[in-house]
This record gives C-alpha cells, structure tokens and sequence, in this order.
C-alpha cells in the first residue's frame, strides 16, 4: 500500500467500492481526505480510512497560548497542571496525558519560595504555554492576567472570596493566600 501523504480534499476511493472511515468524508460520491495523513483501506470491510500523521496536539499546545487548567499536584519547587479543554480552534481538546509542568521560578518576578504557598491542588488557574513538546508543556504565570482565578476553601470547599490580596472563605471565615490573576473571582474570570 501507498506511503502516500493525503491532504484534505484528496480523492482516495469511489463511494461504491468504500465505506467512509476516520479521516475521511463524502462528497459527490467519491470518499476524499479530511486530514493530513496516509491512506488505510480494509478491503474485508470496504472501508478506508486516513491514519493522520500530524501531531495535533503542539498545534494546541503551542507557545504563547493562554489556558485554563486545574492544580492537579503542587510540591515546593513544581505544580502539575491539567488543562482544561479548550473551545479554540474547533473544540479540540488537550490530550489528558500532556504532563504540564509549571516551575516554581515561573510563578512570578522575584523570589517565591515555594510553589505551594501560591497554589493549592484544586485552585483553577490561567496559565501561559512557554514550551510546548508533544509530551512536556511548560507553563508560566508570570503576568497581571495569570494565576489563580478560582480557589476553593480548604475547610469546607466553598469558593474564596477576594479581600485586598488576600482570600477569605465566606462561610467559614477560613483565610488564605495565593498567587491570584487580576481578575480573581470576576464573573467571566473561569
Ligand atoms: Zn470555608
């Protein structure tokens, strides 16, 4: 079989001799190319398909990019963060296995000592993509815009309330600190 690359738009089978498969779309009874990829055909099936050879997560993951993620582990020196899916660039989705990585150098200007006086394991967070590998997305949140835009009472879980640069919980009276974005707790914020 063909090694053959196939952009979008590609003629790949008549629709009598094969079914659409992944990659693939109809038009005018011919099967064409909906990715950038090589043809696969199941001829005990009838189907053909277009395995995509293009990696579309740096795509996403690119630099530069703003995102919303969730702390899923902070320690002294790193935090882990899982990205949220995004509705840029027709609703794809971050793949869940991306280790996203934000170092506690990264946080902010200056000194911080540790990343987990910052950020608390829950707190959702809008993160800037500084270095983006396939499988190692480095983040930032060295700006007025990123950090934490929502965080959760470690007591009872309600969500803090914004008080000068601090953050109090509105039920329990439970007090706390982080690195906030500016627009902490605004309605359209996360
Ligand atoms: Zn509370």
């Amino acid at each position: 079989m063909s090694e053959e690359l196939l952009f979008p738009g590609d003629f790949i089978a008549n629709a009598e001799e094969f079914l659409p498969g992944e990659g693939t779309y109809v038009e005018n009874g011919k099967v064409c190319a909906s990715e950038v990829g090589t043809v696969k055909k199941d001829l005990e099936k009838r189907v053909v398909s277009v395995e995509c050879k293009v990696n579309k997560a740096p795509a996403m993951q690119r630099r530069g990019l703003t995102v919303l993620g969730v702390v899923a582990k902070a320690s002294e020196k790193a935090g882990f963060i899982d990205l949220l899916p995004t509705e840029d660039e027709k609703k794809r989705y971050f793949p869940i296995s991306a280790s996203t990585v934000l170092r506690v150098n990264n946080i902010r200007r200056g000194f911080v000592k540790s990343l987990d006086e910052e950020f608390k394991v829950g707190d959702i967070v809008r993160v800037k993509i500084t270095d983006a590998e396939p499988n190692n997305v480095v983040v930032s949140t060295e700006g007025p815009n990123l950090g934490v835009v929502k965080a959760f009472c470690e007591k009872c879980r309600a969500p803090l309330v914004r008080k000068g640069s601090e953050l109090v919980c509105p039920v329990c009276g439970w007090k706390a600190h982080r690195h906030m974005a500016k627009d902490y707790g605004e309605a359209n914020a996360a």
